[in-house]
């Protein structure tokens, strides 16, 4: 069988962790892998602050408290995402008003945006969806002129960039992933990039239990007390330690993934130019990261039929997120604004293929093959 993902272990994961262990006697969160790791992501991704988080959900938990959403407080973000994108901001009592998606890449679509405003607006939540940018200028003006912070989901969008600048460092927050099905991973675990200055102190005490520690560990303070509310958002040096081993390699997985990609697209291209299926589509000035390699169906049935015809070749493919408004929760605590024209018919339509740091040329050949002989069977 060739699995859809394979979690990744390349290089010296295992030494790491035996270090914070036996070496550095330091397993709690925030001590040398974890500096090693803030440090690595301040310096590539040129941003001011960057902090590990527990996971993705938790950076965008932090993310939620620090912007201090209150109850009534409304987000705007697409209806084609995870729950989590919507869950820390209902945590706080926010109503999510979803926005319909461009079906090219399945992204927010930013002129949108406007209609869903009201004066109860607090943020738009762009999601990165399989590390492609949204339409950043366009949304980062809109939030300038009605004053509403912009939260990066850029949960898949790790290394990709925006007119030459890295996800997750566009809006006033940026929230990675590092699970362990995301390029690159801790098992568990995540990022907050703190774009917005006004958020680099209080980020800090909210992840740290509501506690100035940070400030104390840095002999900034003599003691540390309850400052504001807060959780615990730190990961262990174990997971920090497992984490940095692959930030170290991180050019080397990219390479990777995204020759893999470029494989599937090449060898996919022909079907698409005989109108059987569509493919991504990357704007110009966007470079992703290969998180996802994606075609689109004609229908709903035909992506049922052909899930199951690789299934039968030993190929694991699988469809992605069910729209939230449509579901038990989204009934309860958001609203669709405008019409829906894209997200459920889009979202029916479209079969992830494996991708995985690794993954074989000739696995590929035989995914792209099994794929144009189905095609063959349908006409
Ligand atoms: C993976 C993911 C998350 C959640 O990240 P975790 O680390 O699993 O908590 C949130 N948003 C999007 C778009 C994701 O893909």
């Amino acid at each position: 069988m060739i699995t859809f993902n394979v979690p990744l272990h390349i290089n010296k994961e295992i030494d790491y962790i035996k270090e914070a262990v036996e070496e550095n006697n330091k397993i709690s969160g925030d001590g040398p892998f974890t500096k090693k790791c803030h440090k690595w992501m301040e310096d590539k991704f040129n941003c001011s602050k960057a902090l590990l988080t527990t996971s993705g959900t938790h950076a965008l938990e932090l993310a939620a408290l620090l912007i201090d959403i209150q109850k009534g407080d409304e987000v705007i973000m697409p209806s084609y995402t995870f729950t989590s994108t919507a869950n820390a901001f209902v945590l706080r009592g926010a109503i999510i008003k979803f926005i319909d998606i461009e079906p090219e890449t399945m992204n927010m679509d930013a002129d949108l945006i406007e209609q869903a405003i009201t004066n109860k607006t607090k943020a738009i939540v762009p999601v990165h969806y399989a590390g492609v940018s949204c339409d950043m200028n366009k949304i980062n003006s809109i939030a300038d002129e009605y004053d509403l912070y912009v939260i990066e989901d850029a949960a898949q969008g790790v290394m990709s960039k925006y007119n030459d600048e890295y996800l997750g460092t566009l809006g006033d927050l940026g929230c990675y992933s590092f699970h362990e099905t995301k390029n690159y991973s801790s098992g568990e675990g995540g990022a907050l990039i703190i774009n917005n200055e006004k958020f680099k102190e209080r980020a800090e005490i909210i992840r740290e239990k509501g506690t100035n520690r940070s400030q104390f560990f840095r002999g900034q303070v003599d003691k540390y007390t309850w400052q504001d509310h807060g959780s615990s958002y730190l990961p262990s040096e174990i997971n920090a330690a497992y984490l940095y081993a692959q930030l170290e390699k991180a050019e080397e997985i990219n390479n990777n993934r995204v020759s893999s990609w470029n494989l599937y697209y090449k060898l996919l291209k022909p079907l698409e130019e005989k109108n059987m299926i569509s493919l991504p589509y990357i704007p110009d000035n966007c470079e992703h990261n290969a998180h996802m390699f994606y075609i689109k169906t004609e229908s709903l049935e035909e992506r049922t039929k052909l899930i199951s015809y690789l299934k039968e070749n030993d190929i694991q493919s699988v469809f992605h997120y069910i729209p939230l408004h449509s579901t038990k929760a989204g009934k309860k605590f958001s609203e669709f604004v405008g019409e829906d024209k894209f997200t459920t018919s889009e979202s029916e339509k479209l079969v992830r293929l494996p991708m995985y740091y690794g993954l074989k040329d000739r696995d590929i050949e035989y995914i792209a093959e099994k794929i144009i002989e189905f095609y063959d069977g349908v006409n």
